[in-house]
């Protein structure tokens, strides 16, 4: 028995202009929601919507950079205006790096952050009155399994995927009350436009190639895990493998982190 009924439900998804967000908001729409979809790059958002309004389902894109507290508004206040309420809050938006710390300029971390955390924790701030008062609400955190194992190469964008995770299971205590559902995804790697697009690249380790899984797998898994209610979501498998190793050997772990380093 289904908990979440996603059909009729109005749902934000921020970073809907590629990869994971993009194909969720597609699934989402493809099983009935209404949406409000934001991210930076207007001409892809509009086409998002053009794809989305032709599934007979209300949408709205909302361009901005997710860092602004004015867009968050705009974005949640268009939830209210054109949707009529919110159930659903996908926080997908984010960005990374790759390379060393000690070779790293102090904003490389301020910036993913900025992208990763603070935006996430401000649009869930802001976005919680409208949940409250929504159908089955729930808050959707795209971590990362770097928010479960830090690897080396990437400390700035592991420490914000971790924060994301402590974030997430205090909220879910909070929230169990209303009751509002806290879903954390932990992708793996995805065959998105992510790699193409780190903020910064002065090394990366040379990991062995695991078949990358594609967005729209992704996004079925973690529509699945929300109408289910479920609070956690892993869509790899050698995700699943890294982070059952970690808990059991995390000794073995870091040995093997290491010659990556
Ligand atoms: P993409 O680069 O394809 O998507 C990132 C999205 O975030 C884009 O829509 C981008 O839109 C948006 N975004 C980035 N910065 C901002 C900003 N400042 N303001 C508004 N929107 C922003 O990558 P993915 O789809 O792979 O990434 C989605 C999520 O999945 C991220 O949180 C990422 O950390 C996570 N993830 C990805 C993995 C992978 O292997 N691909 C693995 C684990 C986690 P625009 O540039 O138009 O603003």
């Amino acid at each position: 028995m289904p908990r979440r009924e996603i059909r009729g439900s109005r749902a934000i998804v921020t970073g809907a202009s590629s990869g994971i967000g993009k194909a969720l908001a597609l699934e989402l729409a493809r099983q009935g929601a209404d949406l409000v979809v934001t991210a930076r790059r207007e001409d892809r958002l509009g086409k998002l919507a053009d794809e989305i309004a032709a599934l007979k389902v209300r949408v709205e894109a909302v361009p901005g950079d997710i860092t602004e507290a004015a867009v968050r508004q705009a974005v949640v206040d268009a939830a209210r205006t054109r949707l009529g309420g919110l159930d659903i809050l996908v926080n997908n938006a984010g960005v990374g790096a790759m390379g060393r710390f000690e070779d790293a300029d102090p904003n490389r971390l301020r910036r993913i952050m900025e992208v990763n955390f603070f935006a996430l924790v401000e649009m869930t701030r802001l976005a919680l009155p409208g949940l409250k008062q929504g159908r089955t609400p729930m808050v959707v955190n795209v971590s990362s399994i770097l928010g479960h194992r830090g690897v080396p190469h990437s400390s700035e964008y592991c420490a914000s995927k971790f924060a994301v995770q402590g974030f997430s299971e205090s909220l879910r205590a909070e929230l169990a009350a209303y009751p509002i559902d806290v879903l954390v995804v932990s992708p793996g790697t995805t065959q998105t436009e992510f790699f193409d697009r780190v903020i910064e690249r002065t090394s990366q380790p040379r990991w062995p190639e695991h078949g990358a899984v594609t967005p729209e797998y992704v996004a079925r898994a973690v529509v699945r895990a929300m109408r289910r209610g479920k609070h956690e979501v892993i869509p790899f498998f050698w995700g699943k493998v890294l982070c059952r190793l970690n808990a059991w050997a995390p000794g073995l772990v870091d040995w093997v982190m290491a010659r990556y380093a």
